[in-house]
């Protein structure tokens, strides 16, 4: 296939609707690859039904490799163990590259359980940030809790710097505490690609400064009251977002931006039957099953 070559690393919810949208965009004049680091992905925002065992794992899982090909998308789960800016390439870790015209990262966030001992899934709280911590959480904590309740602690360990900025004591029966994020090792540390936590440098656009043939996507969500797109947290975070991401979620303090809102390119608002938001695209994948009767 001859045209541009553009290269989507991660297929979690940024990176597979990026792909199909720039595959529907390009209309097949370009070569479209995703490299994910495994087969399957999950929709994220049903964790917490597995973790209280309303919804089995594979009831939110979505086999990449088929859907991918069914739309004429290259996809590779071998994983991207560094990016190469400056060589446009993608190293793989399987030894080998893929190289590029355009890159599109959107890895999502490394979680940074590990800065504070004994926080997350290995320690003594639970985190529904990816299925398979649901699914962990589901298995044995979430039942220890239901034999002996107690004090619920939900909260969030979030710092720009990692740095800790307040400590609290409290005793819980069952704890869910959101860690600290950090950019994922395949781009940490890179000169003009990421700040120094690892997320990617990106403006208004999304797009990076010092390589700007390279693209990112943000956790970003939109308040249903406000109809404002707020900047999170997040691997890449847009400098066009004013507030640091923990402040624009404690404080709700919204990004001047305000979005239109945007059909699905792959259907459109005019096909009726189709679903008109891209997310809904990927749900159409994931296996519809009864919830787990409670
Ligand atoms: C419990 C929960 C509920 C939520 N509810 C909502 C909601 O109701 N509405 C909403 O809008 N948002 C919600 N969100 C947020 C939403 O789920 C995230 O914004 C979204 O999942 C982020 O997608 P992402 O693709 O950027 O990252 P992720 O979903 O984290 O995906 C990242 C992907 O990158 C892959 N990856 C990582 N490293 C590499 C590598 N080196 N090479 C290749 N692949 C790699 C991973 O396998 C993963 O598939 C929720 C989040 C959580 C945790």
């Amino acid at each position: 296939m001859s045209g541009a070559r553009i290269v989507i690393v991660a297929a979690g919810l940024g990176g597979t609707i990026a792909a199909f949208e720039i595959r529907a965009t390009t209309n097949g004049k370009a070569e479209v690859t995703v490299i994910n680091d495994q087969d399957d992905s999950w929709f994220v925002p049903s964790n917490p039904w597995v973790a209280v065992k309303w919804r089995e794992p594979d009831a939110i899982r979505v086999h990449l490799p088929t859907i991918m090909a069914k739309r004429g998308i290259g996809f590779t789960s071998a994983g991207a163990k560094r990016v190469h800016p400056g060589e446009n390439r993608v190293e793989l870790n399987d030894g080998s590259s893929v190289a590029y015209d355009y890159l599109v990262l959107a890895t999502g966030p490394d979680l940074a359980f590990d800065e504070i001992a004994g926080l997350g899934p290995d320690g003594f709280t639970q985190s529904v940030c990816r299925t398979d911590h649901a699914a962990a959480a589901a298995a044995e904590a979430f039942d220890r809790f239901c034999e002996n309740p107690g004090p619920i602690v939900v909260g969030a360990a979030q710092a720009e710097d990692g740095a800790v900025e307040a400590t609290h004591d409290l005793p819980f029966g069952f704890s869910m505490i959101l860690p600290a994020f950090r950019g994922v090792p395949a781009v940490f540390g890179i000169e003009g690609l990421t700040n120094p936590r690892g997320f990617i440098l990106a403006d208004k656009h999304q797009r990076n400064p010092a390589f700007p043939n390279v693209y990112s996507r943000a956790w970003v969500w939109r308040s249903r009251r406000s109809g404002r797109r707020r900047c999170r947290s997040a691997s890449p975070r847009p400098d066009s977002c004013p507030r640091p991401p923990h402040a624009a979620w404690s404080k709700s303090r919204a990004c001047t931006k305000r979005p239109r809102p945007r059909p699905c390119t792959a259907h459109g608002w005019r096909r009726r039957r189709g679903p008109n938001q891209p997310w809904q695209c990927l749900m159409l994948n994931v296996k519809r099953s009864p919830p787990i009767p409670r």
